[in-house]
């Protein structure tokens, strides 16, 4: 008896070593690509597609579990698979471009997407960001994807003694396919795009496999055609089918470019060459470990593990490169301005409306140089365009509002980002400030109402108005302190410092809210708060009036203290989730997201309000931003499918999750400081750079512990509710006593409040 007792009590023990061991995972195996994939058209739990892809990288891989042109590309709820799609989405909403898949079947060649579609289950899938596996269940075939920037290596394994079929489908919207088969090659090309693109615009592909093709099928346009070996037409293909006994495997490696067919294969041969499947996986999680690795974090849950390296994973899917290395190992991109191959880097895919706010932010302090080719990249687009981006993908697209490239150019360049020559861009940043663009989103729509006036007026045709003010407002402040750093003339910097201020020509005092305002002076009525878009973007005033980044002492003022600012603040969680969707016609899914969160006028969910529960802190009373913070945290980001709250949108909903982890946010790009909120786990250390690590300390930090009652910054006692870019990019500890009720003492002072431009300046 005691023997045996003995026994299982070591086998126990050995079990639990075991356990443990296999707890300590690389920052990538914590991934979770999954996370916001259970998303429909009507309701957004993050509509992520798992992209499976490396940072940055120009060719990102997903299973699709929908129609090609589908923006839902891959739906967790799905429950069958038709392809492997290589994409270039940024968002369902912009859609994709240059897209084609590969399938993999057995028996009887079936092309048509919805016919060969297969069974799978989550189950037997796996997802990360570097590897991916699904179980094929009609056909008992398992594909394999594992990702370099530019190429794919994959792996099918078919069922012994089956018929063997590779489908390459090219998509429709114009593309072509032709196929060697004794060389087990196929080349084509795909047009489809969804805008942004000039005439002519091609992904050109390379598809080698490691089996010569006995039999070629090719799919024109509805039409299988056993004599031929290429076509071109509105949508083409091909099935490939092998002779395969004993060995069941195919092995292929693709690649391509947005340049040509031989700059397709150059990537290809460069990218992988000679490695294999294993190689290039290992190599991939490698490069995924090195970029998450650049945070450690100690304490918290497996859960809080993986939602907060699954956030850091999608903050750096976007912008995407889309330069190419060409013969001579020169940078080239594809312009998607001009149809020209052109020198230098370019990155797109990305709302700027969205990212100015945490991911361009957190590249500035984690990844400066990925930044400083960024901004590189921005000078490109403007020489070639004549504009700067607002959202590309992969040309100017027509969306959202605002001038926000300034904020991001300005924050870049304050942190101290080089390489890249800030004299095109700051000429490109006042072109935007005097006109309008091509689109509505490009320049500055209003801009001569802006400038005259001092906002843009809620009757003159102008829409979503107030938002427009408000963001050219903050852009103007960003634009300012560049000024000042490149010493340009004194009009210019007052000039710019003065627009600055145009935030308050949209603030009723009557209602405290951010409210539309006639030509003639008069506030527009009747006034509803809570109606979406008209003076507003995909938000209402609850949400608009905190968008005062640069100067929220001078709203505190404006509302008419910090008490009536605190009541305002306190209300947005309190008031009745009420809504007017009338400018939209239907109830827009970003109020549907807030709706059913429970937290009042509060919508985490889309972008204008996310930094709002930071503003406590500014009006003294950073408690309440502590616990606000930590309960959005908890609520909002879940390591499920149905996990995120919202549209991701390129990484900006994530960025706010690792920042606000790390314990500080940065409220207003351009100012030099973060706001600090309450860390999530007990250490984190910021491996910057430069060679020094950040670090930050809570000890006794758990779900019931949010708030912080002292602090210590390299030793000594901190009282302020902000930390210092420039100081912290120097490597310290900020070392906090968490407690489980607020101190009512600690950042109180006037001198603790984070920087407001009437009050700094
Ligand atoms: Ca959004």
């Amino acid at each position: 008896m005691r023997k045996q007792y003995l026994g299982t009590l070591f086998c126990f023990l050995f079990f639990s070593i075991l356990v443990s061991a296999q707890q300590v995972r690389t920052p990538a195996e914590w991934v979770n690509p999954l996370i916001g994939t259970d998303s429909r058209y009507e309701l957004s739990n993050g509509n992520t597609y798992p992209a499976i892809a490396m940072p940055w990288g120009m060719n990102f891989w997903t299973p699709q579990t929908n129609n090609m042109g589908n923006g839902w590309c891959y739906q967790y709820s799905a429950s069958k698979l038709r392809g492997f799609k290589l994409t270039h989405q940024p968002s369902p909403w912009i859609n994709d471009y240059g897209a084609f898949a590969i399938f993999a079947t057995t028996g009887k060649p079936i092309f048509d997407e919805q016919k060969r579609e297969s069974w799978f289950s989550h189950k037997a899938e796996v997802a990360t960001p570097y590897y991916y596996k699904a179980y094929l269940a009609d056909y008992n075939t398992t594909v394999e994807i594992t990702p370099t920037v530019r190429s794919a290596c994959f792996r099918i394994s078919y069922p012994e003694k089956s018929r063997a079929n590779l489908i390459v489908d090219a998509f429709f919207k114009n593309s072509y396919v032709k196929v060697y088969p004794n060389e087990g090659k196929i080349v084509g090309y795909s047009c489809n795009n969804s805008g942004g693109v000039p005439e002519g615009f091609k992904n050109y592909f390379v598809i080698i496999s490691d089996k010569p093709f006995e039999e070629v099928l090719i799919h024109k346009d509805g039409i299988m055609y056993g004599d031929r070996s290429e076509a071109v037409g509105f949508h083409t293909g091909a099935i490939l089918r092998f002779a395969l006994d004993g060995v069941q495997q195919v092995n292929l490696k693709i690649a391509s470019s947005f340049i040509s067919e031989e700059q397709a294969e150059l990537n290809l041969q460069r990218e992988i060459g000679n490695k294999g499947f294993d190689e290039i996986c290992s190599e991939a999680k490698a490069e995924w470990d090195r970029q998450l690795g650049r945070i450690a974090i100690e304490g918290g849950t497996d859960d809080q593990r993986s939602v907060f390296y699954t956030a850091m994973y999608r903050a750096l899917l976007f912008p995407r490169s889309f330069y190419e290395f060409d013969k001579q190992g020169e940078i080239v991109h594809y312009s998607p301005f001009n149809g020209k191959v052109e020198k230098g880097y370019l990155f797109t895919d990305n709302g700027f409306w969205d990212t100015f706010r945490a991911v361009f932010p957190f590249f500035a302090l984690v990844y400066p140089e990925m930044s400083s080719k960024m901004m590189a990249g921005l000078v490109n687009t403007y020489h070639e365009s004549g504009w700067l981006p607002e959202w590309a993908s992969p040309g100017h697209r027509d969306c959202m509002i605002g001038s926000n490239s300034a904020s991001i150019i300005a924050d870049a360049y304050l942190k101290g980002i080089r390489g890249y020559d800030i004299n095109v861009l700051f000429d490109a940043v006042l072109k935007n400030s005097e006109q309008s663009g091509p689109l509505s989103s490009v320049g500055r729509l209003g801009v001569d109402y802006y400038n005259q006036l001092g906002y843009i007026p809620y009757d003159v045709g102008v829409d979503e108005n107030v938002a427009r003010t408000l963001e050219y407002s903050y852009d103007d402040f960003t634009i300012w302190r560049l000024a000042k750093a490149l010493n340009r003339p004194s009009e210019e910097i007052t000039r710019f410092a003065e627009r600055a201020k145009n935030y308050k020509n949209v603030f009723d005092k009557g209602t405290r809210f951010m409210r539309g305002r006639n030509q003639d002076g008069t506030f527009q009525s009747p006034f509803r708060p809570d109606k979406w878009g008209d003076a507003f973007t995909e938000g209402c005033s609850w949400h608009w009036t905190w968008c005062v980044f640069h100067d929220i002492h001078g709203l505190v003022d404006l509302m008419g203290g910090e008490k009536p600012f605190l009541e305002k603040m306190d209300s947005v969680f309190s008031a009745p989730p009420t809504f007017d969707y009338s400018y939209y016609r239907s109830q827009i899914h970003e109020i549907t997201e807030m709706l059913i969160m429970n937290m009042g006028q509060y919508a985490h969910g889309n972008q204008p309000i996310q930094h709002m529960p930071y503003l406590y802190a500014f009006a003294r009373q950073p408690w309440k931003t502590q616990q606000k913070v930590r309960e959005i945290m908890d609520k909002l980001y879940l390591n499920q499918p149905d996990g995120l709250c919202g549209d991701e949108d390129n990484g900006q909903t994530s960025a706010w999750y690792v920042f606000s982890a790390l314990g500080f946010y940065p409220v207003c790009p351009g100012s030099g400081e973060y706001v600090l909120g309450s860390p999530l786990f007990k250490k984190s250390t910021i491996n910057l750079s430069n060679g020094q690590k950040f670090i930050i300390e809570a000890e006794k930090n758990d779900r019931n512990r949010p708030y912080i009652g002292k602090a210590w910054l390299n030793g000594k006692a901190y009282s302020k509710s902000y930390l210092v870019h420039d100081e912290l990019i120097k490597g310290g500890i900020l070392r906090l006593e968490m407690q489980d009720t607020p101190s009512l003492q600690r950042g109180t002072n006037k001198d603790d409040v984070p920087y407001s431009m009437s009050k700094n300046n």
